[in-house]
């Protein structure tokens, strides 16, 4: 049956989409957060708009972590075990890289990511848990982002170097790879090995590498803001781990003096880069500058980020909406009151779960916001709780918060977030209802983004390079209140689509010490002056501001969208 099937896949050329996470679906818990959700959302769009896809991903069989929380906001990490011969089918053939001088094999699953509309995705999730290797290297596909540098070094190694030879080995031609961020940029490396050229003598030796048939295979997608955030090995570790798959003065020419830089060597290998927001685009070029970094803003899988009730809803008065979300623009057709009622059918949805969750009895009637993603500092999750008295004399009655995010396991700073946050649900429980749910997944966020009024985001600019739960929240009609970085700098329209928090995005810098001050000041006051009068005032407004989250963000933060230009700036260029 496989090889029909592989024959079947490998027929006509395609693009290789390689990426360290990939979320298509709450119960493969195989990504931990808006890198591997947006992943699995292109692949979804690929798979729906029948583009000539494969994609290539690494296996987690432990997951990323399950949160659990106790009283207190103390969060303790359990496996997240999970069977993939319930999802996928197990592959006969077997590669091998070299890792610290050993022949490390690897076997794929294939998991199929099928459209109504006929398109068809094979995802391959490799898995080193082989017979043939020792019990450290069945363990390097285990967890996602786990163990220390080396561990890290060897899951790229499978995915950039097995990933290029599996799907060798499975007889696909590729005509153009994709490097989701920079862990898979050992697949250039790769691809410079096998495309080397045949010369006998040249008087520079480096000659022989053909960079430039390279970079016209490749395509580079970065999301990292910051320089600190770039993945980095010392060549030290390098020398240990991968060895010398090409000479290491040509490595250091293309990936870093001083470490191996998985950014740099993809910048240097790929043709086409590209930033996942207008604004993320300029802030790479200063961070590499003299190098031509396009930008592709990012979108979501209109399908799978709506809620039942809006899919109702959407079906009936703009029916195709989910192969082409470009119908939103006729929003208007929606009744205000129909579109009301399915936000309050979400809304029910999502309080009755949080009861059924936490015992918090929370009111469909209350003003409600959202926050949930990664409990990291930059994020600033605690910036609506920095002035206590005066949130409680604003919104005392009045508010509703739910929260939901996971602390990766070493961020310490991030942990202490969610315990404050915790610390403040209790001082606030009599006039300000607080939720905390547990365990942030694919699910859960579809949960939150429909069922509260408000999306609240407040990082800290420029360090969000995207930010797609908005983009969620969209489509579902639920407006964003955030600060302009990432997407929103181009979604937003001031009491249009939703609200800005603080400055213009010209104005300022992350050094700016006063910039919690001056973004807590503009969020109370647009809470206090805007927010609740309109949603408690004027119900005809909100709804406008409703219809134009969706017919102006939904519209066109998708990634179907995103995936159309992909195709036509990045991979037939
Ligand atoms: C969408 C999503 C994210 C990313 O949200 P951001 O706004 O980019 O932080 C993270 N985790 C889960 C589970 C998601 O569904």
């Amino acid at each position: 049956m496989n090889k029909d099937l592989i024959q079947e896949l490998t027929k006509e050329p395609k693009i290789a989409y390689f990426s360290m996470e990939i979320g298509l679906r709450t119960d493969m818990p195989t990504y931990s957060g808006g890198l591997g959700v947006l992943a699995g959302d292109t692949i979804k769009s690929a798979a729906d708009l029948r583009l000539p896809m494969v994609a290539v991903t690494v296996l987690c069989r432990k997951g990323y972590f399950h949160q659990v929380l106790d009283e207190k906001g103390r969060q303790t990490e359990a496996p997240e075990d999970w069977d993939p011969s319930q999802f996928m089918d197990l592959l006969p053939e077997k590669i091998s890289v070299e890792i610290e001088g050993r022949d490390v094999y690897v076997q794929a699953w294939l998991y199929e990511v099928k459209s109504l509309t006929g398109g068809n995705i094979p995802v391959f999730f490799l898995d080193t848990d082989v017979a043939e290797n020792g019990p450290d290297d069945r363990d390097i596909t285990s967890s996602l982002y786990g163990g220390d540098k080396a561990y890290r070094l060897k899951q790229e190694i499978v995915l950039g170097i097995g990933g290029a030879r599996m799907l060798h080995r499975l007889g696909f031609a590729i005509k153009k790879y994709h490097m989701n961020e920079g862990h898979a940029s050992l697949l250039a490396l790769e691809l410079l090995k096998e495309y080397k050229r045949d010369i006998e003598e040249v008087w520079d030796e480096r000659l022989v590498w053909d960079v430039d048939r390279v970079r016209d295979l490749c395509v580079f997608t970065t999301h990292t803001p910051v320089e600190a955030g770039h993945d980095k090995f010392s060549y030290d570790i390098v020398a240990k781990v991968l060895g010398e798959p090409i000479p290491l003065n040509v490595l250091k020419d293309l990936g870093g003096k001083d470490s191996l830089n998985m950014t740099l060597l993809a910048l240097n290998l790929s043709e086409f880069v590209n930033g996942v927001a207008k604004k993320h685009g300029e802030v790479s070029k200063n961070m590499f500058p003299g190098y031509q970094i396009y930008a592709i803003t990012n979108g979501v899988h209109s399908y799978t980020w709506t809620c039942e009730s809006f899919k109702r809803l959407y079906d009936k008065y703009l029916p195709g909406w989910a192969n082409e979300p470009e119908l939103f623009v006729r929003v208007g057709r929606i009744p205000d009151e129909e579109l009301w009622e399915v936000h309050m059918e979400a809304k029910r949805t999502l309080m009755d779960f949080i009861r059924s969750e936490t015992g918090i009895e929370m009111s469909p009637d209350i003003l409600t916001l959202g926050f949930a993603r990664r409990a990291t500092a930059y994020k600033r999750a605690d910036l609506l709780f920095s002035d206590l008295e005066r949130l409680r004399r604003i919104g005392g009655g009045k508010l509703q918060i739910v929260y939901a995010g996971k602390a990766h396991p070493r961020d310490d700073a991030g942990k202490q977030l969610i315990e404050k946050i915790f610390g403040i649900k209790e001082q606030l429980k009599d006039s300000i209802k607080i939720a905390y749910l547990m365990n942030y997944n694919m699910d859960l966020a579809l949960k939150i983004v429909s069922g509260v009024d408000v999306w609240l985001n407040t990082p800290l600019r420029p360090l969000e390079a995207s930010g797609t739960s908005g983009m969620k929240a969209a489509h579902n009609g639920v407006p964003n209140f955030s600060v302009l970085d990432g997407w929103w700098i181009e979604g937003h329209i001031e009491c249009f689509t939703g609200w800005a928090i603080g400055p213009q995005p010209s104005e300022n810098k992350v050094s700016d010490s006063n910039m919690d001050t001056r973004d807590a000041e503009d969020l109370y006051y647009k809470l206090e002056n805007t927010i609740i009068p309109t949603f408690y005032g004027d119900r005809h407004t909100w709804i406008r501001i409703m219809q134009n989250a969706i017919g102006k963000n939904a519209y066109y933060f998708n990634s179907h969208r995103m995936m159309r230009r992909y195709v036509t700036e990045a991979y037939i260029r």
